[in-house]
Formats: C-alpha cells, sequence, structure tokens
C-alpha cells in the first residue's frame, strides 16, 4: 500500500524492490524515474501543477524525509535518497548499470568520480558533468556516454523540473534525482551526525551548517502543521 500526500505518492518500497525494478527496466529498455519526496517538494508542487504531474508520474517515490513518514499512515522507514544513490553505485555491476553524474560543482562531481571508482572498483562510470553547464551540451554529453542510469544533482525543485522537461530527450533507462548527494558521497559534505537523525532533526542540522537554509524554516512549519496526509 502506498500513502498519499496532498495527491503525491508515497510508495512502501525497500532499497532491495527498487534495485529489482531498476534492473528489469535496464533488461527491458524501459524508462523508470526515482524522485525523493520531502516537506520542499510536496509545498512546491502545491503552487505547481507542471512539479506535481511529474512527481506524479514517477516510477518511483520514496520518503526521503522523517517528516514526510510521520505523516504517512502506511510507511514508516525512510529511505534516503543518498543511501539508495550509494546502493545502485555499490549494485552497477550486478544490475548492468552505466551510469552518468550531472549536477554540483566541477570539482566534486570530478572527486565523486574518483571516490566511487576506488569505493567500487566494479561500478561502470560512463561520464560526468558539472550543474553550471549549459542544458543542450547536457543532454548531448549524456546520450553520447551510452549511459543507462542518469542521477541529477542540482537541488529541488530544480532537477526535477529539468528531468520533467528533459525526459523525452534522454536516452537512459533510469533517471533519478539526488539533490545533495554528489556533495555527501564525494565527501566534499558531511551527513548530519547520528544524534540528528535519531531525534529526525536532519533538517534542522543541515539549517544550522548552512544559514542560508533558514528561509527554507517557514515552508517546513507549514509542512509540518499544515499538511495532512490523504484520506
Ligand atoms: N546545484 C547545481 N546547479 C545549480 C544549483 C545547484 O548543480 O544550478 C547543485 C549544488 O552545487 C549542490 C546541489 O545542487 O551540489 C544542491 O544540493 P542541496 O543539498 O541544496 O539540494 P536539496 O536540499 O534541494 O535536495
Amino acid at each position: 500500500m502506498k500513502d498519499y500526500i496532498k495527491d503525491i505518492p508515497v510508495d512502501n518500497k525497500s532499497y532491495e524492490d527498487i534495485l529489482l525494478e531498476i534492473k528489469d527496466a535496464i533488461k527491458n529498455n524501459q524508462k523508470y524515474t526515482i524522485f525523493s519526496i520531502n516537506p520542499k517538494k510536496i509545498m512546491h508542487s502545491m503552487q505547481d501543477e507542471k512539479l506535481k504531474k511529474g512527481l506524479i508520474n514517477a516510477s518511483a517515490h520514496i520518503p526521503d524525509g522523517m517528516l514526510v513518514v510521520k505523516k504517512c499512515k502506511y510507511i514508516n522507514k525512510r529511505v534516503t535518497g543518498v543511501d539508495l544513490m550509494n546502493k545502485i553505485c555499490e549494485n552497477c555491476h550486478d544490475i548492468n548499470g552505466k551510469i552518468f553524474f550531472y549536477g554540483a560543482k566541477k570539482e566534486v562531481v570530478e572527486k565523486l568520480n574518483v571516490v566511487l571508482k576506488e569505493k567500487y572498483p566494479n561500478i561502470t562510470i560512463s561520464g560526468y558533468i558539472d550543474g553550471y553547464s549549459d542544458s543542450d551540451k547536457v543532454i548531448n554529453a549524456i546520450n553520447k556516454s551510452k549511459a543507462n542510469i542518469l542521477f541529477v544533482a542540482m537541488g529541488s525543485p530544480k532537477q526535477e523540473l529539468w528531468v520533467i522537461d528533459n525526459i523525452d530527450n534522454l536516452n537512459v533507462n533510469v533517471i533519478m534525482g539526488v539533490g545533495g548527494s554528489f556533495d555527501v558521497l564525494s565527501g566534499t559534505k558531511k551527513r548530519a551526525p547520528k544524534f540528528f537523525t535519531k531525534l529526525n532533526l536532519e533538517w534542522l542540522y543541515r539549517m544550522v551548517c548552512e544559514p542560508k537554509r533558514m528561509k527554507e524554516l517557514p515552508l517546513y512549519l507549514k509542512f509540518l502543521f499544515t499538511v495532512k496526509r490523504d484520506k
């Protein structure tokens, strides 16, 4: 059973379920999009029909934020974007993946390529490009690379809107929006310490470390106090 919050589905799928679905999508040459569902995206989708439709039409909606899980009836565990991306990289060989990274600063995506090749010698990385490049150049580079898995890391909702606008021109099977995961998996930024994760306060930790995120606080509070799960 899946949950819905403001019409946006939240799937009750484990990391293993999603890995199997990805493997099938690659084998059968089908498109499979993954978006993580968090308060920010739900709140934005309430103001943006294109974003809302794009999120609804995705193949997998992972409950990334603990605040989202709290609103769900059937889901009691997070499936985080950063952990799912890490597992896809780890299982790259088994799922016949060929990966392309699009997003983050040039030095971050370059470091990510090196770090992941060291961590997972069986990974196939077909290419990478930073998130500040011209969109046409990016699409050409992705298609030329013959990758079948694309990670897009440009923050939300920018990355989701880019995927929605360009999905038909991308010759890849799997597309996943991963926010700040390139920064974390490359070792450029630290994840919140366990103390914060245990208390469901990862979002607060990010606000303290990056004060520019304070402007998102009203959005989180509005989500917490006004948004209800759909019946
Ligand atoms: N970014 C990018 N292009 C842009 C804006 C941002 O590649 O035009 C990258 C930025 O360098 C960072 C990531 O997107 O690596 C933003 O991550 P953040 O943690 O802010 O994502 P969110 O909280 O929205 O998931």
